[in-house]
């Protein structure tokens, strides 16, 4: 990665917050690294060397700043958009890929040699793999440190030390003094409670992240109150709760109640994803607005998120379950499944009130009865095997080689057609160019967009076509046209999986006009509602042909 020098200065000698996150800079006098915005006076150029990442910085021997606190800079690896293999690695790098495993199985899992992605990393990040995780690994500690009153011991399993002498070594060879000396005196919060600074880039809207939950969220398992966000959570067979809310400083506040400390790494990567804290939108909205119908709903949204997934069985199932009906139709069911279904929330006190139950997992719907959930058998049946699916295949959701292969393998899954795997693929994968091209919204919003300009609305196949241009960035397009239409941000909008595709508002789009895409959840979409309506008239034959063609892939 090639960084000017003259530009490099220019930025942290102007404090200039926009390469907070892009860019670190070690101090040669001191053996320090800092973020651009550090508030201490800019050393002379000729005592500065420049890194992308913090990893770089301190693989190159400097230590983190106390002051600017390189740990509180947004964290952008995941999504830097320039490659797709070094993204997905990252991925799998905070979520563990590399605690008990080595570069040489991180590689295999991308389809990569190990030589090459070791090149990938040093020419994106300007560091090693292992030195990634490593940086992650202190950066996270000292920031429980800082920010909680762990004992030592704790923090060190929290941030994934294997021991606490190894935690003790690596804080006093980068520190030079023991860990415990870098708390802070004020850190607070009750005890059985952590609470983590999440730190983004900004802009970000928060008011439209929260609207999009709050039209999801899952009675008993998801609270959104005004301004926050809570929920039940379940990792290996443990129960907890957390709530999140947005502070001064452009970070949000998690609050984590969780038995196991160790689950900590994983918690917060799973919350990154959900809110969506790697990305960069800056770079998103620059390239999206070089398409001029794009470029004013990008102005009008500059700090739009693409919402993630907390749980990949659970979105996938919520996307099947929702399956032409409504985001309020779709809710209910959740509900009534996660009553049935779920377990009682327990070994928690909930961070907010309404949390009862977790989402049930895959081992307990793989031998359920859902006759009584009020989905038609097939839909049922999918269900059931999609949670059998997952039992034999735990890591379906995981990272794959490509987009291509994410939504190959994801189709293959019990009752996931294209616009679902797409969506899976944007939620769960964090694909940032996953794009369910057959969606109503989108191609409402499309039209909305280009309508003043053509007065002619695009079909399917245009949406598509036109969707090259927005490449690599297509799941922020696609969020960008639900929310000018105000789709997914209102309790009938854009649901959890294909919209219904009659509307009443949009005659021109009717079921026909998807015809010639040949999207198979469109098609599937169109025999239900054809069933449907044949069920509500006469035609016993015509609605078993019906029903048969519409049996989920
Ligand atoms: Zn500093």
């Amino acid at each position: 990665m090639d960084l000017d020098p003259h530009a490099c200065y220019r930025a942290i000698s102007t404090r200039d917050a926009r390469f907070d996150g892009r860019l670190f800079i070690g101090v040669k006098t001191t053996g320090i690294y800092c973020r651009p915005i550090c508030p201490a006076r800019t050393p002379r150029r000729e005592n500065l060397l420049f890194f992308p990442s913090a990893a770089a910085a301190q693989e190159a021997g400097f230590r983190p700043c106390l002051r600017c606190r390189p740990e509180a800079a947004p964290d952008l690896g995941v999504w830097r958009g320039t490659s797709n293999t070094v993204s997905r690695a990252l991925a799998l790098i905070e979520k563990g890929g590399l605690d008990d495993a080595d570069v040489e199985a991180l590689a295999e899992r991308l389809g990569v040699g190990e030589r090459q992605l070791r090149r990938l990393f040093r020419r994106h990040l300007g560091a090693s793999p292992i030195a990634v995780a490593q940086t992650r690994r202190v950066l996270l500690a000292k920031h429980l440190i800082h920010e909680t009153r762990l004992p030592m011991g704790e923090v060190a399993l929290a941030a994934g030390f294997g021991s606490i002498r190894r935690f003790n070594e690596t804080f006093q060879r980068l520190f030079g003094r023991p860990p415990s000396t870098l708390r802070r005196a004020t850190a607070a919060g009750p005890t059985g409670e952590v609470a983590i600074l999440l730190p983004y880039r900004p802009p970000y809207d928060w008011p439209a992240m929260l609207a999009f939950l709050r039209a999801r969220a899952i009675p008993g398992v998801e609270t959104v109150s005004r301004d926050g966000y809570a929920r039940t959570i379940e990792i290996a067979g443990a129960h907890g709760t957390v709530a999140v809310r947005p502070i001064a400083g452009n970070a949000l506040r998690a609050t984590i109640q969780f038995p196991q400390l160790s689950a900590l790494p994983t918690i917060v990567a799973r919350l990154r994803r959900v809110f969506d804290l790697a990305a960069d939108p800056e770079v998103i909205g620059a390239h999206l607005s070089e398409d001029h119908v794009l470029a004013p709903l990008v102005a009008a949204r500059p700090g739009l998120r693409v919402a993630g997934a907390w749980d990949g069985f659970e979105l996938a199932v919520r996307a099947v379950l929702g399956q032409q009906i409504t985001v309020v139709a779709a809710v209910k069911l959740a509900a009534k499944l996660v009553a049935a279904y779920g377990k009682p929330l327990s070994g928690a006190t909930p961070v907010s009130d309404g949390l009862t139950h977790v989402f049930p997992g895959p081992e307990r719907l793989a031998v359920a009865d859902l006759s009584s959930l009020g989905v038609v058998r097939t839909r049922a049946a999918a269900l059931v095997s999609l949670a059998r699916a997952v039992v034999a295949d735990p890591e379906i959701f995981g990272p794959r080689r490509s987009l291509e292969e994410a939504i190959l393998k994801l189709r293959a899954l019990p009752g996931v057609g294209e616009w679902t795997a797409q969506y899976i693929a944007m939620r769960e994968m964090r694909e940032p160019d996953a794009f369910p091209a057959a969606d109503i919204g989108l191609m409402r919003g499309l039209m909305r967009a280009m309508v003043d300009r053509k007065g002619r609305r695009p079909s399917p196949r245009e949406l598509l076509a036109r969707a090259e241009r927005w490449r690599p960035w297509r799941a922020y397009a696609a969020q960008h046209l639900w929310a000018s239409h105000g789709l997914s941000y209102d309790r009938r909008g854009a649901p959890d999986g294909p919209p219904p595709l009659r509307s009443r508002h949009d005659p021109g789009l009717a079921a026909g006009r998807l015809r010639a895409d040949g999207d198979p959840e469109a098609r599937d979409a169109r025999v239900g509602r054809a069933a449907r309506r044949r069920r509500a008239g006469a035609g016993r034959a015509g609605r078993h042909r019906a029903l048969a063609r519409a049996r989920p892939r």
